[in-house]
């Protein structure tokens, strides 16, 4: 059974390269019918926090994207990481060194005045003296001082990393008995039966180290495919000058779940020219062997264009609910289908769809000078005076009803459409711009209409 896993280390928001790479994990897992399970990386107490996780919760939340099982925290694991530190000790796979912080300062500056990679020099390995007064050891995994260590990716192929030229002997546990990152990743790794690891390329370098720990233990290796980066147009690594990156962020402001998941499905990933992927779509057609091998570009344009797609494709009972965080309450308004056929064609988010409905439900208290300067040009009051004197006198309700009434003003008085159509719209909403005046109309009813028209009347008369 394929097993995926998130390992999201706590210190801040979710970030949505994190999100990818999550997203790919769980499709794979659910293509395969396997499962997709997360662990919090929790161990780092000055960089970790409640709160962090609880935000990559919710987000996952909003996404609606499950994980399987229990989630793991690193940091209630301490017993189980100590039980390997000590089976290292003991098989004489890993050893206490007893370098002073001093000590090791003048290793690296000696280092580095002969110009050598600054590593450890070993010098513990293999020792069986009196260990020094007042040093609380480190313990230092025995890693291969000659040889390769390959990394297998699924993505960028085979890897050979030279152990004289990458490794020393790594820390594993520091003085105060805590274990290091890439010791624990792999014991995880290995105990959740984690065989499939999708994640960032920023994570290549410790793939040979975590290989190391899974041999020390007999571990078997699971198969690795890291996801190059995501670049902003300049092809420089996403940052946040180039747009939001806390997931969160895009549900503020106003993008759908299903449309932020399909923009980042295609970073990195395609299938043939497919844009737009429903989740059963990227479940069924997902496979971790066609990422590609470069960075990806973030296009906000891209992500804008799906989640008008995404919304247009919205039903208004959902849009209604959507809309409520925005503070536009349309759940007893009795046009709120025309409403919102309208104006779903014409948002990119919900935030806008919301500016849009308030734009016409909410009465304007202003004309824009310039808009009234182009459609109050001829005799705009004697227009809407016969247009009021219409309405007084009918019942309509739906848009074409309104339409008609127009239409008995423009032939009556014989004035092209625009005479009638630009006044009245900016009569209504004080500007230019919105859907067809007769939807407008329709949704606001004839009181509200009469009033804004009576109002506008008043004003420029
Ligand atoms: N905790 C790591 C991070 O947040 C990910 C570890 C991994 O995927 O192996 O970058």
């Amino acid at each position: 059974m394929v097993v995926t896993r998130f390992a999201p280390s706590p210190t801040g928001y979710l970030h949505i390269g994190g999100l990818r790479t999550a997203l790919f994990s769980y499709l794979w897992a659910k293509k395969n019918g396997g499962k997709f399970v997360l662990r919090i990386e929790d161990t780092d107490k000055a960089r970790n926090s409640q709160e962090a996780t609880q935000a990559i919760l919710k987000a996952f939340e909003w996404l609606g994207l499950e994980a399987d099982g229990e989630i793991t925290y690193q940091s209630q694991r301490d017993e189980i990481y100590a039980k390997y530190i000590k089976q290292l000790l003991d098989e004489g796979k890993a050893y206490k060194c007893y370098m002073s912080k001093e000590e090791l300062t003048e290793l690296r500056e000696t280092q580095m005045a002969n110009k050598e990679r600054t590593m450890y020099d070993g010098r513990y390995r293999d020792f069986d003296g009196t260990p020094p007064e007042g040093v609380e050891p480190v313990i230092r995994i025995k890693a291969p001082l000659s040889g390769e260590i390959l990394v297998k990716d699924g993505v960028k192929g085979t890897i050979s990393f030279q152990a004289e030229d990458i490794l020393d002997d790594f820390v594993i546990a520091r003085g105060d008995g805590a274990p290091t990152y890439n010791f624990v990743v792999a014991i995880d790794d290995y105990l959740m039966g984690i065989n499939e690891v999708i994640r960032g390329d920023d994570h290549l370098s410790n793939t040979p180290k975590q290989i190391v720990v899974y041999e020390a233990l007999g571990f078997d290796i699971p198969a690795f495919y890291h996801v190059p980066m995501i670049h902003n147009s300049k092809g420089k690594k996403l940052s946040k000058r180039d747009g939001a990156t806390d997931v969160m962020a895009y549900k503020e402001m106003g993008y759908k779940p299903e449309a932020l998941l399909n923009f980042l499905v295609r970073l990195g990933w395609s299938h043939g020219d497919q844009e737009i992927f429903s989740m059963d779509e990227m479940i069924e057609l997902f496979n971790p062997k066609d990422i590609n091998k470069s960075a990806s570009i973030y296009n906000t344009e891209k992500l804008d264009w799906l989640n008008a797609h995404y919304i247009k494709n919205t039903p208004n009972a959902e849009l209604v609910e959507l809309l409520m965080p925005y503070d536009v309450v349309l759940t007893s308004h009795d046009k709120k289908e025309i409403l919102l056929d309208a104006l779903k064609e014409r948002a990119k988010t919900l935030k806008e769809l919301a500016l849009l409905v308030n734009e016409i439900v909410i009465t304007p208290t202003s004309y824009d000078e310039k808009a009234v300067k182009k459609a109050f040009k001829g005799d705009p009051i004697s227009v809407l005076n016969a247009f009021g004197a219409k309405l007084t006198a009918s019942e309509p309700h739906l848009p074409t009803e309104y339409h008609a009434l127009m239409e008995e003003v423009v032939n009556e008085m014989e004035i092209g459409f625009g005479k009638i159509g630009m006044p009245l719209r900016v009569a209504l909403l004080g500007k230019m711009g919105g859907p067809n005046i007769d939807v407008i109309m329709a949704v606001l009813g004839k009181e509200e209409t009469m009033l804004r028209i009576a109002n506008a009347i008043t004003t420029h008369s």
